[in-house]
């Protein structure tokens, strides 16, 4: 069965590119029917977060990638913490010393910060790699600090296959005999990791490939342990495009770049997933970019990951939430809107019409307020407004005449929805042979102020009702006065 897994740091907020390695790797789970599990890795106790476990749950929650094991769902191989395994790693890196494959290092930190200065060779001098066993147990017995450091080979080569990137080797005569145990008992990522894969049953290692060439230490480690190796699947990096059309390494400063700050921003929780999910992998047979989380466990398959950057096109996630917007039934969508909305609208307001006609003008749910503020108030405009050649308004005269003539009309309308209105307005084209362009063209600024609106003259007014039209209607006619 494949495995997989996500294993986050809990360092804070939930990076687009987090989530999407937490896509992939569930996708790629659930398209085999196999176990997606989630892990937190917070052994590296000064980058700690408080709080930040619960937004990455939360935000697999919101997105639906369910873990079939992990914390607080539990299951067999718990727990999916790692501060709360750390006896297991200690075990295991004493095996892997009893193994000859690991060596006690009792170096000071003040050798380390000296060597560290004059590094000619980079890294550890490996000072402590051939003490003798009796030299050691002293050590351990007058309860000298240690750390555990893997023992790399010195010479030959390292290699594994990744299934986006291909073949990766290394020279080991390049690898460091890096730290597997800290000095205060915790693991370093580089170890712990390997043995939670392991025990876990992961198959399919899934991450950024950011880890492509630490991946022969690892490799390493399996080896040395006689366990098999996964299969490593590293994502292409991702990159934001930066104002002189060059691109970097996706950060802040290319825009909203963690799940909640676009959450927050309007965008739909499956708008994201959608377009992450098409950052770096391409469907092998489909004509349509649109997927939901169902369309995507059929559709995603390792063979369609692309080992080339993917730059995140904050445009086309735009698009791609409006389209998801407009498709909302009008119940889902002003359920989602509601939150978002920041002016207290007014009872006289028809507020199912006013977001009914909203939902296909807006491109993320926050946008809402700027997009309905015409319908809570008129905003100031200048008569010229009314002047329009495509209508073949010139001067304000048929203006006035039109506005006259509708108010009076509107006067004995009772019910203002959008049909009556047309229905009682249209023969005023006819009676001033004008067009009916011409004639909804005027009202339509007079109850609006804009050039531009969501909605036609007779859909306004059926939002903003009966008295605050005519209000609206007397006010352009005091301006043309
Ligand atoms: N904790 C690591 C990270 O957040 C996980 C890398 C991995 O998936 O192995 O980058």
């Amino acid at each position: 069965m494949t495995v997989t897994r996500f294993a986050p740091s809990p360092t804070g907020y939930m990076h687009i590119g987090n989530l999407r390695t937490a896509l992939y790797s569930f996708l790629i789970a659930k398209h085999d029917g196999g176990k997606f599990i989630l892990r937190i890795e917070d052994t590296d106790r000064e980058r700690l977060v408080e709080g930040a476990t619960d937004i990455i749950k939360s935000t697999l929650a919101v997105t639906g990638l369910h873990y079939d094991e992990g914390p607080d769902v539990g299951g067999e191989h718990g727990p999916y913490v790692q501060s709360e395994r750390k006896e297991i790693y200690m075990e295991y890196a004493k095996k892997l010393v009893d193994m000859g494959a690991a060596y006690y290092c009792f170096c000071t930190k003040e050798r380390l910060e000296k060597l560290h200065e004059d590094d000619a060779v980079g890294g550890y001098d490996r000072h402590c790699r051939n003490l003798s066993k009796e030299e050691v147990e002293k050590n351990l017995r007058a309860g000298i600090p240690f750390v555990i450091r893997q023992k790399m080979p010195l010479e030959g080569v390292t290699s594994y296959k990744d299934e986006v990137f291909g073949e990766i080797s290394m020279n080991n005569s390049e690898l460091q005999d890096q730290i597997l145990m800290k000095a205060d008992g915790y693991p370093t990522y580089n170890f712990c990791h390997v043995i939670d894969d392991h025990l876990m049953g992961v198959t399919h290692v899934v991450r950024g490939s950011e880890y492509l060439t630490s991946t022969p230490k690892y490799v390493l480690l399996y080896d040395a342990f006689g366990w098999e190796r996964p299969v490593y699947v590293h994502l292409p990096l991702l990159m934001g495009k930066n104002a002189d059309g060059s691109v970097s390494k996706l950060s802040k400063r290319h825009g909203a770049v963690s799940f909640q700050d676009l959450v927050k921003d309007g965008y739909l929780p499956e708008a994201i997933t959608n377009y992450i999910a098409l950052l770096g992998w391409c469907p092998k047979q489909s004509e349509t970019e649109f997927f939901d989380l169902e369309g995507l466990k059929a559709a995603f398959t390792i063979d369609g990951v692309s080992k080339s950057p993917a730059v995140f096109d904050f445009e086309k996630l735009l698009w791609f939430n409006s389209e998801y917007i407009h498709k909302l039934t009008d119940s889902d969508f002003t359920e989602r809107v509601t939150p978002f909305i920041t002016s207290e609208i007014p009872e006289s307001i028809n507020r199912e019409k006013m977001l009914a006609l909203l939902k296909t003008r807006i491109s993320t749910l926050s946008e809402i307020n700027s997009k309905m503020a015409f319908f809570l108030s008129l905003p100031e405009y200048e008569k010229e407004l009314f002047l329009n050649k495509k209508n073949k308004i010139s001067d304000f005269e048929i203006v006035k005449t039109v506005l006259t003539e509708a108010k009076s009309v509107l006067s004995s309308v009772e019910y203002f929805d959008n049909d009556t209105l047309f229905a009682s307005l249209m023969p005023i084209a006819e009676k001033l042979a004008i067009k009916t362009g011409t004639l909804m063209w005027c009202i339509r600024i007079a109850v609006s102020g804009m050039a531009a609106t969501p909605g036609g003259a007779t859909e306004i007014m059926e939002v903003i009702g009966k008295c605050e039209s005519l209000a609206r209607i007397d006010k352009a006619l005091g301006m043309l006065a």
